[in-house]
């Protein structure tokens, strides 16, 4: 997702991660029944869920959100079975958002299913209020792990399944949700709107958006294997539609140069996500604001969607390894840039990106791969996004642009509905390339900081020197780009490979030198410092 710094102060309890319960569960579908209104926030749900037994054990939890200070949801029932219709009522405990049920029938490797009904105003994960047109509208905004706040679930992105949503709701909205459309069905003064996913996604970007929406093709060229919808609000469906109609390109983009789209569908969402943008599996929403009818929303666009492929499809494992999504979809949009606008463009967002990676290092000094994160929002940070963005940049000068697409697509194709870590990316990476990258996957991606050089240049004996000294505690080795001007307006580009904390550069050259430029063509990620 593209975050709001502003957002990021909202509380969100992270304190139950079921990390552990993938060791014992494994679910394989959710079926959920949501019941939304008009008259109240309170959401009525009623959820099946068909997962296996991993090993034995009497008793197991889904992660859902205990009522607490009024929010969060009240457990009705619990029945279970192999069999469905022979499913019968089980003990169960709801505590501390773990929903424990009883399950010391069940064999391992079983296929069964746990049928839940249960109530309340969800806290967060299922946001009820009003958009910008103050019309009442229902978005699922589950980053990182919401979805345990309107449905029960293991809410990490490594326990992934198929998705069924049937929605009831006041006749006056339409739905959008994960999957392809199944149906709609008339109820008294209610409808109920259907859709389901057979890929297997992780609970992050499973989704519904219930509100008054116009719909519209985007890609009328159909250039494309599908057709891809714009859905906007009622009140905003100029605008909508014509910042939306982009995503075109950025689609085309990125299917010629990863690979196959790899779900359903793909519709473009106005919505009120707490984020920028949340790249939701096959229905990316949008921060209802983004949409200005001013044609800016292309870079947002193209970093939802690459993450359809990177981060929806290949997933991480594990929450340290997030920059496989967000480093990947601030690159995929840096290289779409490039694409379509040229090398210099790309340039200029890579040197702001590197600016936001400098400044952030200042406060924040933890590596790329990071386990000892305060909260999971707080991984929502530049070095997961851009610092992850300028580790890819590197790689692809570090084992050249064929090695690089050859890299990204094997990683992609051998990943993609699964899991990878960022060790799985690097023996991708290495296969591919035939070079041991692990010195250079180590100092970027598992160590603090870059590299911050203090460059002297002098004179001794008629010969020009370059003194260049690493004042990192981590010693990196690199090449630097240095571009040598002449006081007779020539210029020459020498490549220094630098790998001590502290080394000297003889600059072989007859001409007398005016200056330097310091990596002119934007290819490390490093600081200078003034002496
Ligand atoms: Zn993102």
């Amino acid at each position: 997702m593209k975050h709001l710094t502003f957002l990021l102060a909202l509380s969100v309890s992270f304190a139950s991660f079921s990390q552990d319960q993938q060791e014992i569960i494994d679910v394989l579908d959710y079926n959920v029944f949501l019941n939304v209104y008009d008259e109240h926030d309170t959401i009525l749900v009623s959820e099946r869920v068909t997962l296996k037994l991993l090993q034995r054990v009497d008793s197991f939890y889904l992660d859902l959100h205990s009522v607490q200070g009024g929010k969060g949801m009240k457990v009705l029932s619990v029945s279970s079975g192999i069999v469905a219709d022979e499913e019968v009522t089980v003990p169960y405990t709801h505590r501390d958002d773990q929903l424990w049920i009883s399950c010391s029938t069940i064999p391992v490797g079983e296929k069964f299913h746990v049928e839940l009904l249960f109530s309340g105003i969800p806290e967060t994960g299922l946001i009820i209020g009003e958009n910008k047109f103050g019309k009442r509208t229902f978005f699922g905004d589950n980053w990182p792990n919401r979805a345990h706040h309107w449905f029960a679930c293991v809410d990490h992105p490594a326990d992934k399944a198929t998705v069924s949503f049937f929605v009831t709701h006041p006749k006056k909205y339409d739905v959008i949700a994960t999957g392809t459309y199944l149906s709609e069905g008339e109820l008294p003064g209610q409808r109920m709107s259907s859709y389901r996913s057979e890929i297997n996604l992780p609970t992050k970007v499973m989704v519904v958006g219930i509100a008054e929406f116009d719909t519209e093709i985007i890609n009328h060229d159909h250039s494309e294997l599908f057709e891809m919808h714009a859905w906007v609000y009622e009140d905003d469906v100029e605008n909508g539609f014509k910042d939306m109609a982009v995503a075109t390109d950025v689609v085309n983009y990125f299917v010629k140069e990863i690979g196959a789209y790899p779900f359903e569908k793909l519709d473009h969402v106005q919505s009120t996500t707490q984020f920028g943008g949340m790249e939701n599996a096959g229905n990316i929403f949008y921060d209802e604001s983004a949409v200005t009818g001013q044609e800016k929303m292309e870079a947002l666009i193209a970093h939802e969607v690459a993450h359809q492929w990177f981060g929806n499809s290949a997933s991480e494992a594990d929450w340290q390894h997030l920059w496989l999504s967000e480093g990947f979809a601030t690159y995929f949009t840096d290289l779409y840039w490039e694409n379509k606008y040229g090398t210099e463009a790309m340039n200029e967002r890579l040197v702001n990106e590197r600016n936001r990676v400098i400044l952030f290092s200042k406060r924040y000094d933890h590596p790329v791969v990071d386990t000892t994160y305060a909260s999971l929002m707080d991984l929502l940070n530049p070095n997961s996004y851009q610092k992850g963005a300028w580790f890819l940049h590197m790689l692809r000068n570090e084992v050249g642009d064929a090695a690089f697409w050859s890299g990204i697509r094997t990683y992609y194709e051998k990943f993609k509905y699964e899991n990878a870590t960022t060790k799985d990316f690097q023996q991708v990476m290495e296969e591919v390339s035939k070079k041991d990258l692990s010195m250079f996957f180590h100092q970027w991606l598992r160590e603090s900081l870059h590299p911050i050089l203090l460059i002297n240049n002098d004179r001794k004996c008629g010969k020009d020197f370059l003194e260049i000294e690493q004042q990192q505690s981590h010693v990196f080795e690199f090449d630097l780009e240095v571009e040598v001007l002449f006081k007779d307006g020539s210029s020459e580009l020498r490549t220094l490979h630098v790998s001590k904390q502290k080394e000297r550069f003889k600059l072989k050259t007859k001409k007398k030198i005016s200056g330097f430029k310091y990596d002119p063509n934007v290819k490390l990620l490093f600081e200078m410092v003034e002496y």
